[in-house]
């Protein structure tokens, strides 16, 4: 049977990744060692490392004046190392409020500063973007900080705030590398590795040069930017193993036609799930506003009795998905329902079964 994962993250990997890795583990390119066993300071582990950075800035084409960094703890350290770097003795940053990854990034960064929530979706349930007009925009704001992909209410930007000349700051965790984005718009981007990257334990950075050297004296070194810019990523021991993994997927990516092709999977893979969900006659429903649907985060409750409260075909729903391979299609425990996460390397017949499967228990139970 074909096992389809359909986690959040971490997430699903492109099977020819895996198995690269796996003919590579004991013994990288004739090196007589593992990865993981490399120093990383010796010429081999360099390499990959070097490689792994020049791959993704080709494939997001990011100008020459952004520093790529690889850092640990996660997208969440980066909730306390953005306001701590980038605030650049003012007072003040704006955010914008779609979510519960929003929610959580606001409330790291009030612990360092006034954080001037800009738009908020809760008069919807989160269940929208703001319109772009409505947002309070204060032009002495340090940055603006957005999330331009909300993976638990699944909600998406398709397209990026226009802010001037404030620094706009994007924690793209679970959209990163899925649609063409024009870097140069941007003076930090975040995320987490471990849905669209590579496997856990690393933080991507993208960040404009002339951000960095702002940070406070007394910061400790290891939550300065500059710090990891001017030492390569390598002013500790970084996670090796994991960049080593995030450099094969940007290879894999780069062999199937760049993110172009990804995108254009990716709106394909997302129309045949949301098209089942619309058709269902209300068994399925997405609760999430039609334009601001996200490409990779499916959130979706069953509710053949009308209210949205009855979950009562919920762990039938999951028992029979497991069944046939469609795994981890559990909803976060704040949505509930179902949630389908269809990152780049879910193939479309990953999605067909899914939606082969919907309408099947559709039929049977609608
Ligand atoms: C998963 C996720 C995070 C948290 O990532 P960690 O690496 O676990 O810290 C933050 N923001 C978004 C949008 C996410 O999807």
């Amino acid at each position: 049977m074909t096992i389809y994962n359909f986690s959040a993250g971490p997430a699903v990997m492109p099977k020819e990744v895996l198995l690269q890795a796996q003919a590579e583990l004991p013994d990288w390119h004739g090196s007589g060692m593992s990865v993981m066993e490399m120093s990383h300071r010796g010429k081999e582990y360099m390499g990959i490392h070097a490689q792994a950075e020049a791959d993704l800035r080709e494939l997001m084409g990011i100008p020459a004046n952004y520093r790529v960094l690889f850092l640990q703890g996660g997208a969440h350290l980066q909730f306390s190392m953005i306001p701590l770097n980038l605030l650049r003795g003012k007072l003040s940053a704006d955010y914008v409020n779609t979510g519960d990854w929003s929610k959580k990034a606001i409330g790291e960064a009030k612990k360092f500063c006034y954080v001037n929530v800009v738009a908020d979706n809760a008069d919807r349930k989160g269940t929208h973007v703001p319109a772009f007009d409505t947002w309070n925009l204060d032009k002495d704001a340090a940055y603006v900080h957005y999330t331009p992909n909300e993976t638990i209410g699944g909600v998406e930007f398709n397209w990026v705030p226009e802010v001037g000349d404030v620094p706009l700051v994007a924690d793209m965790s679970s959209n990163i590398l899925s649609r063409q984005i024009d870097v140069s718009k941007f003076g930090l981007i975040y995320a987490g590795a471990q849905k669209n990257i590579g496997p856990a334990g690393m933080a991507l950075v993208i960040v404009r040069e002339d951000l960095l050297g702002h940070a406070p004296s007394g910061l400790p070194t290891m939550l300065d930017y500059k710090i990891h810019a001017d030492n390569d990523s390598m002013y500790n021991t970084p996670p090796t193993y994991t960049i080593y993994m995030a450099g094969l997927v940007f290879q894999w990516l780069k062999k199937n036609g760049g993110i172009a092709a990804m995108e254009k999977n990716n709106i394909a893979k997302a129309k045949v799930l949301y098209d089942a969900i619309d058709a269902s006659n209300g068994f399925y429903n997405c609760p999430v506003n039609r334009a601001d649907r996200s490409r990779m985060n499916v959130p979706f409750t069953l509710q053949n009795t009308g209210t949205l409260k009855d979950t009562s075909l919920d762990s039938d729903f999951l028992k029979q998905a497991d069944a046939r391979g469609l795994l981890q299609l559990k909803g976060h425990r704040s949505v509930g329902g179902m949630r389908a996460s269809i990152y780049n390397a879910m193939p479309l017949a990953g999605v067909r079964a899914l939606v082969d499967f919907m309408n099947e228990f559709a039929q049977k139970r609608g």
